[in-house]
């Protein structure tokens, strides 16, 4: 993959094209091998003009935020992976419009909610991830999916650039089409309602003091590991086949929450890996329920 990164000199700063990039410092798992190549565009000009370039050379590749939805092998990544974030996340507000680029942190989007005095984005403010990767994801917390505040999102279909409305984003429960069928989200506008900073700020608050009671946050993890079950909480099914605080390696199910898989010391991906399947077939044998990886698996196995 060394002879490849020539390829994109010039279209992406030098200190911006990684060789051999280990993904456990992108991913807040920490954990996973090394992606052949890296690259970190800073304008969208770069983007399309990276990933014209993996098309014409038949690069495999693939656009993370801020890996905090990803278990990437211990293998790692054969291709390239290009990542959007803080040189990617310009966030402007009009009226009651804000639109912010893929990489934008959520949290630093609702921030600029709260001072523009916008209500509607509060329950996101608490997520870790890019404003990309939660628009694909369709993340959400607390009652609200991103579904819910989006009007429109500019995506790279192939090698087309599109605007896409709420509707024709197909969003469902922790996806959107642009997840089936791999389009790029470039950036997104969210339409809010004027509310009171007061309000607002008491809100943000009130979500983020209960992640902090509920959540392990001084661990890493990826958050919820498992997709909610319909009708049920995974962790709860998790809790009641007997398995929280079971250990696999450095990979332990979470004594504060169940349904949060954490790195407890120096796990590796395998030990991820391997908690996550004998914890689907422990809940599977004790409720008859097949639990789903909210986390997304990449990379070489
Ligand atoms: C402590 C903790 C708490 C969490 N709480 C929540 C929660 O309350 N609700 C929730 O929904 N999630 C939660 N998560 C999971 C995670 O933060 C979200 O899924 C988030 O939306 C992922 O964004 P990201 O930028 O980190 O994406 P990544 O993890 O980098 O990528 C996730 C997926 O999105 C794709 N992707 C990323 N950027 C783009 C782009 N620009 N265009 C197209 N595809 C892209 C990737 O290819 C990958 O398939 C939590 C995670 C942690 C660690």
């Amino acid at each position: 993959m060394a002879a490849y990164s020539s390829l994109f000199k010039g279209v992406v700063s030098d200190e911006n094209i990684r060789e051999n990039e280990p993904m456990s410092r992108h991913t807040t798992f920490k954990t996973g091998g090394s992606a052949d190549l890296m690259l970190l565009p800073t304008s969208e000009d770069e983007l399309l003009e990276a990933v014209k370039l993996c098309s014409e050379n038949s690069l495999p590749y693939l656009i993370i935020g801020n890996g905090s939805n990803l278990l990437v092998t211990d293998k790692g990544i054969r291709g390239v992976v290009i990542k959007l974030g803080r040189d990617f996340a310009k966030i402007d507000v009009e009226g009651n419009v804000i639109s912010a680029q893929a990489g934008a942190l959520l949290s630093a989007t609702a921030n600029a909610a709260l001072k523009a005095e916008l209500s509607g984005m509060e329950f996101a403010a608490g997520i870790p991830g890019t404003v990309g990767g939660a628009v694909c994801m369709n993340a959400g917390a607390y009652g609200g999916e991103l579904k819910d505040i989006i009007k429109e999102v500019r995506v790279l279909d192939k090698d087309e650039v599109k605007t896409l409305s709420n509707t024709q984003a197909g969003f469902v429960y922790r996806g959107s089409r642009i997840m089936n069928e791999g389009m790029i989200v470039l950036s997104a506008v969210f339409e809010l309602e004027k509310g009171s900073k007061e309000d607002i700020r008491s809100l943000m608050d009130d979500y983020s003091q209960r992640r902090r009671s509920k959540q392990p946050l001084d661990r890493p993890s990826a958050g919820s590991t498992f997709k909610r079950p319909e009708g049920d909480f995974a962790g709860r099914l998790i809790e009641a086949a007997g398995l929280k605080g079971c250990s696999i390696g450095g990979a332990k199910v979470s004594d504060k929450h169940c349904g949060f898989i954490i790195n407890d010391g120096g796990a590796s991906s395998t030990d991820i890996l391997e908690l996550i399947d004998f914890v689907r077939k422990k809940v599977y044998e004790s409720s008859g329920v097949m639990l789903e990886p909210e986390v997304r698996i990449i990379g070489e196995l």
